[in-house]
């Protein structure tokens, strides 16, 4: 059963516009989304349509350039707030993994809490229970360099969710993975919106995902199309 939502609007987004290359290359040509609490959200796209760019300004990693955007009643594009998403509030995923190879799983586990000051004690049980809840537990102490692509997306999700953020920002998390592999990982997702009443914007330009998610935002040429 989902859990239902309970209509907090955790991203807020206006009129955002986003160029590169002083204004030569125009992206987002004025974008307004709102996202809820527990919500799964696709942004469905072609290669090239701004996805990740928006993703991007959804998670504090770029700047607008014009707009307004509120993300869980902070404002990424404030340091200070910016920081407190990264560590309190917002988990990533990205199509390729970006974990540190040398590492263990676990150690790359431990990575984003640390940084948010986690006791070694709650980091041990939050390891695990995550471990367990996408089945690698038993890959903990293997170095990420040694597991499936599988296993190290699975990584990459328990990575983003150890600090219990309320929304995951996903940006083709099941791009660089074969068919079946993906369709695994999607289904995680979908679980874990399902069961923990986390939000997730999915950034896909797969129709057969999309249409698993909550509701389906199609981006193309730099906007929100009906
Ligand atoms: P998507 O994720 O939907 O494939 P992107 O948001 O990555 O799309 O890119 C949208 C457009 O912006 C593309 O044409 C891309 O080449 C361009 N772009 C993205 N990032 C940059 C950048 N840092 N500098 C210049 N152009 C960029
Ligand atoms: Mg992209």
């Amino acid at each position: 059963m989902s859990i239902p939502s309970t209509g907090e609007i955790l991203v807020a987004g206006r009129d955002l516009k986003k160029s590169y290359d002083r204004g030569r290359v125009p992206v987002l040509a004025g974008v307004s989304l709102d996202v809820q609490a527990g919500e799964m959200v696709a942004l469905w796209g072609a290669s090239g349509s701004g996805k990740s760019t928006l993703l991007h300004l959804l998670g504090g990693l770029d700047v607008a350039d014009s707009g307004e955007l509120t993300v869980c009643g902070l404002n990424p594009h404030n340091e200070t707030d910016r920081l407190t998403l990264r560590r309190r509030h917002l988990g990533f995923v990205f199509q390729l993994h970006n974990l540190i190879p040398d590492l263990t799983v676990e150690e790359n586990l431990r990575v984003p809490a640390l940084a948010a000051g986690m006791s070694n004690q709650t980091m041990r049980a939050r390891t695990r229970e995550l471990a367990e809840a996408v089945g690698i537990a038993h890959r903990l102490d293997h170095r990420v360099q040694d597991v499936s692509g599988g296993e190290r997306q699975r990584t990459a999700i328990c990575r983003a969710l150890m600090n219990s953020p309320r929304l995951l920002l996903a940006d083709e998390p099941t791009g660089s993975l074969d068919e079946e592999t993906g369709d695994t990982v999607f289904s995680l997702l979908r679980h874990l919106v399902n069961e923990r009443g986390i939000a997730v914007i999915l950034a896909t330009h797969e129709r057969r995902y999309a249409e698993q998610c909550d509701r389906v935002l199609r981006v193309r040429a730099g906007k929100i199309v009906a």
